[in-house]
């Protein structure tokens, strides 16, 4: 499979260097896959991945998962085009599966401040699922001020801008085969 995995790459004038390699999210991936697997034994899981960050990293995640297993999407967003979250959380397009009495996986792309999640979370719970649990690729711990439980985490980062394998700068970079992150 032929991937696009440069070493360091330039978006909007800014240079970012390799930061978490294709290597490593695979293995990750795997790990965590296997985990679900076990804690969802004998259930049929619905995963909601959040727009548009969280596309690639549910697809390749859902890969590695074998019961069987649903999906949806919603869509929100909270960064403009900018590197600092705007603080404001907008609802762009809600769940077309009804949730009541299902087991539901939110699938983020990345916890920041913890914002969009606390945010969608509260939706969710609205809904009445059977439970909600929460998967990350990537989470800030420095950065976090709302608090919400995280039960998949692929990796734990510094507060850094990253970019890559589904996460964009200004709409760029979504493209890349694996992580990024800015250039100091
Ligand atoms: P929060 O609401 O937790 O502050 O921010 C969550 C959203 O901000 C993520 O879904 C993602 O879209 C965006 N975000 C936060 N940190 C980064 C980052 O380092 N890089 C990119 N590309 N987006 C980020």
């Amino acid at each position: 499979m032929h991937e696009y995995l440069p070493d360091h790459v330039t978006v909007q004038n800014e240079r970012f260097d390799v930061f978490i390699t294709r290597e490593r999210i695979e293995d990750r991936l795997a790990e965590l896959g296997a985990r679900i697997d076990a804690d969802y034994a004998g259930k049929r899981p619905i995963f909601i991945g959040v727009l548009n960050g969280a596309f690639i990293f549910l697809a390749d995640l859902m890969r590695h998962v074998s019961i069987p297993c649903e999906v949806d999407f919603y869509k929100l967003s909270s960064y403009g085009d900018e590197k600092v979250s705007s603080g404001k959380v907008t609802e762009r397009k809600d769940l077309d599966a009804a949730i009541e009495g299902r087991h539901v996986i939110i699938v983020e792309d990345i916890v920041d401040t913890g914002l969009s999640m606390s945010y969608i979370l509260n939706l969710i719970k609205h809904k009445d699922p059977a439970s909600v649990r929460i998967a990350t690729l990537l989470h800030k711990p420095g950065a976090m001020r709302f608090d919400v439980a995280l039960d998949y985490v692929g990796f734990e980062i510094p507060t850094k801008f990253v970019l890559g394998y589904g996460l964009d700068y200004a709409q760029e970079g979504r493209n890349l085969a694996q992580i990024y992150v800015l250039s100091e």
